[in-house]
């Protein structure tokens, strides 16, 4: 059986590992195809096929997309996506510098809080063009001004805490848009994590091509809902792990397996331009 992760992060945003140790520890988790996801950007992509090439691996280039959808937040995963394509690297440029003048906020917040956090120590940590709430949580661990990750959101980052700063966001339906015009498969990330599926159908009616059912803050039974929900509306599934590199001390790279069949069907949807229902019933 071969095996794919399709939700993979890189330094490029907020994971911790280079797109070459991703795929180093891709092939000691035994998969035979990644796709890297990272938060609004692709520069993680040549780096990462370039290594997958080298290890006979296959490579998706991906991105994932914050959009908005009736007032929720919502991540759209974008596969196949042409690197290069003008108008998708022009918009996530823009995403960017949102995600910039956010970090800007929520440093200012947390000083309003009392703690005498810098900026700087936060972009210098970050050392990327689309930083996000994982590296300000990390540079306040590292100043010692709280001692973990999940304390740095609790007590600030998360939403309803005092750094919390809300960010402008494309709607779902140009995000989709987006994707498909750079040539790409647009997804929704982890439903189960948005707690409401109310907007699946709005989605699929602005063109929406899968659902991510496999994920790692699924349960089974969420996973089985989405199955269900992917067969009522013929989409494509899909699935992936989210790691960020080490987490606690372990990665969550492999303990999201999504079988390769559904990465030959996203492959035959996308070349064929066949429906699901098309591909599902073969
Ligand atoms: P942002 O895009 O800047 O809002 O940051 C979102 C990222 O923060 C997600 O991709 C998660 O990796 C991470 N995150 C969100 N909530 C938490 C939390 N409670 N603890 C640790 N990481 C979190
Ligand atoms: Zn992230
Ligand atoms: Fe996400
Ligand atoms: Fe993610």
């Amino acid at each position: 059986m071969k095996f794919a992760d399709l939700h993979l992060h890189t330094s490029f945003s907020d994971g911790t590992w280079t797109p070459e140790e991703l795929v180093l520890q891709a092939q000691k988790s035994g998969l035979s195809c990644i796709a890297v996801t990272d938060h609004d950007t692709v520069e993680g992509c040549p780096g990462a096929a370039a290594a997958c090439a080298a290890v006979k691996m296959e490579f998706v280039p991906g991105a994932e997309l914050t959009a908005e959808q009736d007032d929720t937040e919502v991540h759209i995963l974008g596969y196949f996506l042409d690197m290069h394509n003008a108008k998708l690297l022009a918009e996530i440029a823009r995403f960017q510098i949102v995600r910039q003048n956010r970090i800007h906020e929520m440093v200012a917040r947390v000083n309003e809080s009392g703690v005498a956090l810098k900026a700087e120590s936060v972009f210098e940590l970050a050392n990327c063009k689309s930083p996000g709430r994982p590296h300000v949580a990390r540079a306040m661990v590292k100043a010692g001004y709280v001692k973990t990750l999940d304390e740095a959101f609790e007590r600030f980052l998360k939403k309803g805490r005092p750094a919390w700063v809300p960010k402008s966001k494309i709607s779902a339906p140009d995000a989709i848009e987006l994707v498909h015009q750079a040539g790409g498969l647009a997804v929704m990330a982890h439903p189960g994590l948005n707690r409401t599926d109310s907007i699946i159908p709005g989605l699929v009616a602005a063109g929406l091509d899968g659902i991510e059912c496999f994920h790692t803050k699924h349960s089974t039974s969420m996973s089985e809902r989405y199955l269900e929900i992917a067969d009522k509306h013929k989409l494509l599934v899909t699935g992936g792990s989210d790691c960020h590199g080490f987490s606690k001390g372990k990665p969550l790279i492999g303990t999201v397996k999504l079988p390769y069949e559904h990465v030959q069907k996203m492959k035959q949807y996308r070349s064929k331009g066949a429906s699901v229902s098309a591909i599902a019933a073969k």
